[in-house]
């Protein structure tokens, strides 16, 4: 206690004096001041607070009382380094420091060091800050932190399993609508299909009652498969299922077939087309789904535009893609709707009430096919005007045409060459070039090779149509296996009658036009002999099979029925049949197999198959059916006229001889 009160100089003012102490004792860390040896010399009231200790206490004491225990003996060897280098600085930086109470407790301390020079020798000013609450806080902090970042890991693992639920739930949803749909939709097509054949009078004429129920039944169906295709189409949007197949084409040739299938509804109200297509303008997209747009607003144009109004279709070449318009003198919408229209189900009431309204579903499908081919629409319109509907579809990429031509692939297709000579080595020699797998035969070993080859087509080159010409033809057509082989004569023209009474399919004049040869042997390898056609109808449903057995009679032509696939592979080898018609979603085989089965047999390779379905078709059915079929029919658009006029299409090339 010498030092305190210090004793007053001349210098000190005793006023000074105590204004030093009062703001010593008031300051809120605690100040301490040690000596060289660690003995403590001065502390302060905060001091006093801060470790529990009264001044008296602790004054003459070493200041290792105040440190914990464990830290004491580092301490001493601390105080000895500073007294050798005495600077102001923070103690122990970057660690956490402690200090000791009276009480044996720890609390965290701050401290910084100041040397200060005394009559007695340098000593040690400490200022000890009690940072317990400031801990205490950063603690909770910390606490909390860790408890937050806990929380949002269990809602994120939450959210995770939810996503995942729910994306197994649209799964689910539109796997549910898929089948639903397809059930909903074959016996609504049967529907459909007797309605329609009621409604042509083939079993009797009806009477105007009859015949106005049978139109509320074709009216209602129809309507009814609208909208489960919209459905269907729309639910496999939302869930991503929807596959754009895009090729480049022209798209006023589009628009004007949207027009012309519309065209028949137009007449009946006496509305007018007016077409503004700029020529050459290729666009690519996918083409069934552009027409699907096209259809929707051409035929919302039409519903909602009163007699003798006029529609007109703008397709046209701009700067930022190919652009199209449908505008019509129509009732029009209000604009407080223009946004809503395109929602599912939103049909404007009040405006339209007395037209007979769609599903409501159109312009939500068509907005968002436009934006899966990453272009937009909107519409404007005023009420009691009309309305214009415009897309854009983004930039077309030019594909030159030799790289959309695609050759036919005839690579499969074996063709045995009878003859010999320099004219066979070039007759050879073009049609490997075309693709044909040809192999040369003496006339001897024809049968032979028949056999073992079966090759899809004989071409005949023999000298002159005598004894040898007549002997081949004879023999190949007396053997069972190989009778179907077509054969293509090549000879002179007074020659060409006797060849095909002796048993040729066809003949062609010498000197040979190459393309003359191939249109000719393609049309034999298609050809079947004997019997007048019989179509094989290939459908596990009895009644799909009754229709189209009804549909078919009714044009003139045989069927034999087959319940499925293996049934139908039966009635192949057995009996002769001009083409098969197929549906693609049959128990135990489906039409897909039974197609690929049939191309997989050399005596059924070549025969035309009509594919009639209801199935959506995935990529693979899509490649099965583009490489094997002549032609594929959906039951979900009408149908009957084209499949006719394919069908008789397909049975002249193959009885055409
Ligand atoms: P819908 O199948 O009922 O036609 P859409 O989704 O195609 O369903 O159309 C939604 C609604 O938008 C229609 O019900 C109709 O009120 C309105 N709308 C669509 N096109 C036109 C148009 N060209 N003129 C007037 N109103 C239209």
């Amino acid at each position: 206690m010498a030092d305190w009160p210090p004793s007053a100089g001349p210098n000190v003012h005793i006023q000074s004096y105590w204004r030093f102490r009062d703001l010593l004792e008031a300051a809120p860390d605690g100040i301490l001041e040690v000596e060289r040896d660690g003995t403590i010399v001065l502390m302060n009231a905060a001091a006093e607070r801060i470790f529990g200790y009264k001044r008296e206490e602790l004054l003459g004491q070493y200041i290792e009382v105040l440190v914990p225990e464990s830290l004491k003996r580092r301490h001493i060897g601390h105080r000895t380094e500073y007294a050798e280098n005495p600077v102001t600085r923070p103690m122990g930086t970057g660690l956490e420091l402690f200090a000791r109470r009276k009480d044996g407790s720890n609390l965290p301390v701050e401290i910084s060091l100041s040397p200060i020079r005394s009559p007695q020798g340098s000593r040690v000013i400490a200022i000890v800050r009690d940072i317990s609450n400031r801990k205490q806080a950063e603690a909770q902090i910390n606490a909390m932190h860790q408890e937050f970042t806990a929380e949002l890991a269990a809602k994120n693992q939450q959210l995770e399993i939810r996503n995942r639920e729910i994306e197994r739930a649209n799964r689910l949803k539109s796997e549910f609508l898929a089948s639903m749909s397809h059930e909903l939709r074959t016996p609504l097509h049967t529907i459909i299909g007797f309605a329609d054949l009621l409604a042509e009078g083939l079993k009797g004429t009806l009477n105007p009652d009859q015949k106005r129920f049978v139109g509320h039944i074709q009216r209602d169906a129809r309507h009814l498969l609208e909208l489960i295709n919209d459905v269907l189409d729309l639910s496999k949007i939302e869930a991503g299922h929807l596959e754009l197949h895009p090729e480049t084409f022209n798209a006023a040739d589009v628009a004007g077939e949207t027009i012309d299938n519309l065209r028949p509804q137009a007449v009946g109200k006496q509305i007018t087309f007016v077409e503004s297509f700029d020529a050459n303008v290729m666009i690519t997209a996918d083409r069934v789904r552009l027409k699907e747009i096209l259809y929707n607003l051409v035929s919302n144009a039409i519903k909602f535009t009163p007699e003798k109004g006029q529609i007109t279709v703008v397709c046209s070449e701009q700067t930022d893609g190919v652009f199209f318009a449908v505008t019509d003198t129509g009732i029009g919408i209000d604009p407080a709707e223009h946004q809503a229209i395109f929602d599912k189900f939103y049909q404007v009431g009040s405006t339209t009430r007395g037209i007979r309204e769609g599903t409501g579903l159109g312009l939500a499908i068509t907005k968002s096919l436009i934006e899966m081919h990453g272009g937009k629409i909107w519409v404007e319109s005023t009420p009691g005007q009309g309305s214009r509907f415009q897309f854009v579809f983004p930039r077309a990429e030019s594909v030159s045409h030799a790289e959309t031509a695609v050759e036919p692939d005839h690579r499969s297709e074996r063709v045995v060459l009878v003859g010999m000579g320099q004219a066979d080595e070039d007759v050879s020699a073009f049609l490997k070039q075309k693709g044909y797998d040809v192999v040369a035969s003496e006339a001897e070993q024809l049968v032979a090779t028949c056999r073992t080859l079966r090759p899809v087509a004989v071409v005949l080159d023999l000298p002159t149509p005598g004894a040898e010409s007549w002997r081949v033809l004879q023999d190949i057509r007396a053997h069972d296996d190989t009778a179907q082989i077509p054969i293509l004569a090549l000879a002179t023209d007074q020659n060409q009658s006797t060849l095909v009474s002796l048993g040729a399919n066809a003949v062609v004049p010498k000197p040979v036009d190459p393309a003359l040869l191939v249109e000719k042997l393609s049309n034999v390898i298609r050809r079947l002999p004997g019997e007048p056609p019989r179509i094989l109808l290939v459908d596990d449903d009895a009644e799909a099979r009754e229709l189209l057995h009804e549909t078919l009679r009714s044009a003139g032509l045989l069927t034999v029925s087959a319940a499925g696939g293996k049934q139908a592979l039966e009635i192949l080898a057995r009996s002769p049949i001009s083409a098969v018609i197929v549906d693609l979603v049959m128990p135990e085989m489906s039409g897909i197999e039974l197609i690929l089965r049939m191309r997989q047999n050399p005596a059924f390779a070549q025969l035309p198959v009509i594919v009639l379905t209801a199935k959506e078709m995935d990529l693979n059915d899509i490649e099965v059916v583009g490489r094997h079929a002549s032609a594929v029919f959906l039951k979900a658009v009408p149908w009957k006229k084209d499949f006719l006029t394919q069908l008789y299409e397909l049975l002249q090339q193959v009885t055409k001889a």
